[in-house]
């Protein structure tokens, strides 16, 4: 199965054991819950697009590792041809949802860990990459949705991780098994975190050789022992909780983001895609970055579409279709979206 429906993703996501905390309290289902569920329907709509025929070049790619139709959110970039449709998906979904759909961090994160990874084996003789393409053809072939971890909470921006007098401002391996490693620390600002399958973990910064503990790539279900989420609020959040069709904004589709805490989490060998080599850190955040700030040039503008049509729309029911200054805010709205 390379393509999941919308309902089988639903369906996934509802099978999972998350630790999912909101308010103080611990959530039952994330699926069922009115302030969360216009997340998981935000994502469900990256399902829904790829199994439209009209959407079918943009929403899908021919995987580079198994030659199997598959969602353009797992696809692993080949070409410059890949990289513009990957923004006119953003774009598509964006206009589709008028909110984040979450899926995007993911994706940046499997192309930036995919070179890295082949780098830092052609220097030190590692098996990294081999894990990661292992670890790809899963995610290509069960058409997971992977929540793309970076950021820190990173206490004294002035000091390095391993000079925090918290250790846990920054993620880290806290122990070495023959197996696997444990690691321990948090991630802030999750987006999509609870409408993931998986967690793939990326340091936030480039290290020094004393960050050692510091340098460390790899993936994880998102229900794995030992991870918590707490959910970020949004604004207008409770009101969705109210039971009310008024002052609910976008109540269909939305975003959502969490802080996810690892107290413990072993990852075993064969998920590990970086482990101490330092100085391949910066090359994974910076390649991140590239394809993340592309990402936002598409989803963002995508969203842009909605609010500009929204605002012609509220200038026609108050009859200011025609005053020159909405015209011209209009018509800047549309130039800075471009
Ligand atoms: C809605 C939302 C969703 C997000 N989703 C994700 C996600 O899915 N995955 C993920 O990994 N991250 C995610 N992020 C995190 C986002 O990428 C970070 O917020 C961002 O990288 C900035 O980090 P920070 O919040 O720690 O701010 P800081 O790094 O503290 O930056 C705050 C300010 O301080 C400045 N500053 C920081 N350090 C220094 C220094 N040493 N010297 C001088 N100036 C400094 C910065 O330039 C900036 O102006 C999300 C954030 C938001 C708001």
């Amino acid at each position: 199965m390379a393509l999941m429906t919308g309902e089988q993703y639903i369906e996934s996501i509802k099978k999972m054991n998350m630790q999912i905390y909101m308010f103080g309290e611990k959530i039952e289902s994330a699926v069922d819950n009115p302030i969360l569920r216009p997340s998981l329907n935000s994502v469900k709509a990256t399902y829904d697009l790829a199994q439209m025929p009209e959407y079918e070049d943009l929403m899908t790619a021919t995987s580079s590792l198994t030659g199997e139709k598959i969602n353009r959110f797992t696809h692993l970039h080949q070409s410059s041809d890949d990289l513009i449709k990957k923004v006119k998906m953003q774009r598509l979904l964006g206009q589709k949802t008028a909110s984040c759909f979450q899926r995007c961090v993911g994706m940046d994160a499997f192309n930036a860990v995919y070179s890295t990874s082949y780098e830092t084996d052609k220097k030190y003789g590692t098996k990294y990459f081999e894990n990661f393409v292992k670890y790809m053809k899963y995610i290509q072939q069960s058409d997971l949705t992977v929540d793309g971890a970076m950021t820190d909470p990173k206490g004294d921006r002035s000091l390095p991780p391993s000079k925090q007098s918290d250790p846990d401002m920054y993620l880290r391996v806290v122990e070495r098994r023959e197996d696997g490693v444990v690691v321990r620390g948090a991630k802030a600002h999750q987006t999509g975190a609870c409408n993931s399958h998986e967690v793939l973990v990326m340091p936030t910064i480039a290290l020094s050789p004393d960050d050692k503990d510091y340098a460390i790539s790899f993936s994880v279900p998102m229900d794995a022992e030992g991870i918590f989420m707490i959910i970020g609020r949004q604004s207008c959040d409770t009101r969705k909780s109210e039971g009310s069709d008024l002052d609910i904004g976008n109540c269909e589709y939305g975003g959502m983001e969490a802080l996810i805490v690892f107290e413990d989490v072993f990852v075993p060998n064969d998920r590990l895609f970086l482990n101490g080599e330092t100085e391949f850190a910066g090359m994974m955040v910076e390649r991140f970055a590239g394809y993340h700030r592309q990402s936002y040039g598409g989803c963002k503008v995508g969203v842009g579409d909605v609010l500009i049509g929204a605002a012609a729309l509220i200038a026609d029911y108050n009859g200011a279709q025609k005053a020159s200054h909405v015209k011209d805010k209009l018509i800047e709205m549309t130039h800075l979206n471009e």
